[in-house]
């Protein structure tokens, strides 16, 4: 009795230690400040979330609606419904030529699901994962909760925060286990070109590892560039990568929480497995909008394409004519991840680190951007041009003046 009557709540809802470490998102973090302070009245230029402004194609819409007038509202198989299983696997087949099967197919609650998946089906505790960086700050955190430990490798502006071979080959131990790759990359907008990749893949097949190939801005490439999948770059990458996408950033649809994973067959019915236990099905709604997506008159995508180059053109000149700023060449995605470390050595106002420097632009001048140090890069910022032109020209105007107050 004693013992019960000296318990406080606090002591029987202690975290897990998987939680003591875990950082929330950095980037949702970030949008969720901002909205709060335009709900406040602030006029706030929000450039901090990766997502895109457009809304989501009318067709795609119509699908969802009319799947709900059909009653596609009850559970699906876990993995998704055959019909999105069988789009995936046609779409990826005719972009990259590689044969996909359904079966090799589960569609999760968007990438970020699929990743955790992943994660979780294939990681042992005290596996080692290389992750160059900068690097999305999902990454670090979803590897740790599976128990393995993520090893940021830094790569340099001067590569265009490009992982090289040899500092791949370098960071090998007999604990690693697989390698992350994102191109194009969040959060620089960098793309590799396929020898660059290739070169990587040759040291993942030399040291066994598995590879983890976050694909999912792989549409969004400027200049006539094209953005190969890992696995076409090799002979016997199909059988160690995993292939991550899904229809958030290509077709406007954040909300709607759909994202794959592409691998083979065994891996694919472990994750389903997994996934039947943790979430059951994504939303059957949602399914039917993205098969709706992948089958659908594809325009949509060039047309974004297309305004999100226009931007790209607009932030990328914009920035390298503010003195001391840097930043690598933009070949996809919709981000600018930018070097301020020259404004940083200055130390004007106390300010040292990225993540005081973002703190102090969006109070005086209410632009909201993501610190470097979200990404594994500390003196840089990353700034999201899912955003009006308009808009983009404001936080840029207001992103000069601090930088030159
Ligand atoms: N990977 C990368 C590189 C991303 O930028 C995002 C967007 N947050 C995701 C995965 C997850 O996307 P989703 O919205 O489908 O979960
Ligand atoms: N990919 C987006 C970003 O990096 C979405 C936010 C998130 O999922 O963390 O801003």
């Amino acid at each position: 009795m004693a013992t019960t009557a000296t318990r406080t709540t606090t002591d029987c809802l202690h975290l897990a230690r998987r939680m003591r470490a875990l950082e929330p998102s950095a980037t949702l973090a970030m949008a969720a400040r901002a909205q709060a302070l335009a709900a406040a009245g602030v006029d706030v230029i929000d450039l901090s979330v990766g997502e895109p402004d457009f809304p989501t194609p009318a067709h795609i819409c119509a699908a969802a609606e009319a799947a709900i007038r059909a009653g596609k509202t009850k559970y699906t198989p876990a993995a998704g419904i055959p019909a999105l299983r069988q789009a995936v696997a046609a779409d990826y087949a005719r972009r990259s030529g590689i044969a996909v099967t359904p079966a090799q197919v589960v569609v999760s609650n968007g990438a970020k699901h699929s990743l955790h998946n992943a994660f979780m089906a294939l990681l042992d505790e005290g596996d080692e994962v290389v992750v160059p960086a900068p690097y999305w700050v999902s990454y670090g955190e979803l590897i740790k909760l599976s128990g393995a430990k993520p090893v940021l490798l830094e790569t340099r502006i001067e590569d265009d925060f490009k992982l090289r071979p040899e500092a791949l080959r370098a960071a090998l131990t007999p604990r690693t286990r697989m390698l992350l790759l994102c191109s194009p990359s969040n959060p620089t907008g960098v793309v590799y070109a396929p020898e660059e990749l290739g070169a990587l893949a040759d040291v993942a097949l030399e040291a066994d590892l598995a590879v983890i190939a976050d694909e999912i801005y792989d549409q969004l490439v400027f200049d006539g560039r094209r953005s190969p999948s890992f696995p076409t770059l090799r002979p016997g990458l199909v059988d160690r990568t995993v292939v991550v996408a899904g229809v958030s950033k290509t077709y406007s649809m954040t909300g709607w929480r759909i994202g794959w994973t592409i691998c083979p067959e065994p891996l694919a019915k472990a994750i389903g497995n997994l996934q039947s236990q943790e979430t059951s099905n994504p939303s059957s709604v949602s399914q039917h909008a993205a098969l709706a997506a992948l089958t659908g008159p594809q325009e949509c995508v060039a047309e974004m394409c297309r305004a999100f180059q226009k931007r790209r053109d607009l932030v990328a000149g914009r920035l390298t004519a503010i003195p001391g700023v840097r930043l690598p060449e933009i070949g996809g995605a919709f981000y600018a991840f930018f070097d301020i470390r020259s404004a940083l050595a200055r130390g004007r106002g106390g300010i040292s680190t990225s993540a005081a420097w973002c703190e102090a632009l969006l109070e005086k001048e209410h632009v909201a951007l993501v610190a470097g140090s979200a990404f594994g890069a500390e003196g840089h910022v990353r700034m999201s041009f899912a955003a009006s032109e308009e808009k983009l020209a404001a936080g840029l105007d207001r992103i000069a003046r601090f930088l030159d107050a």
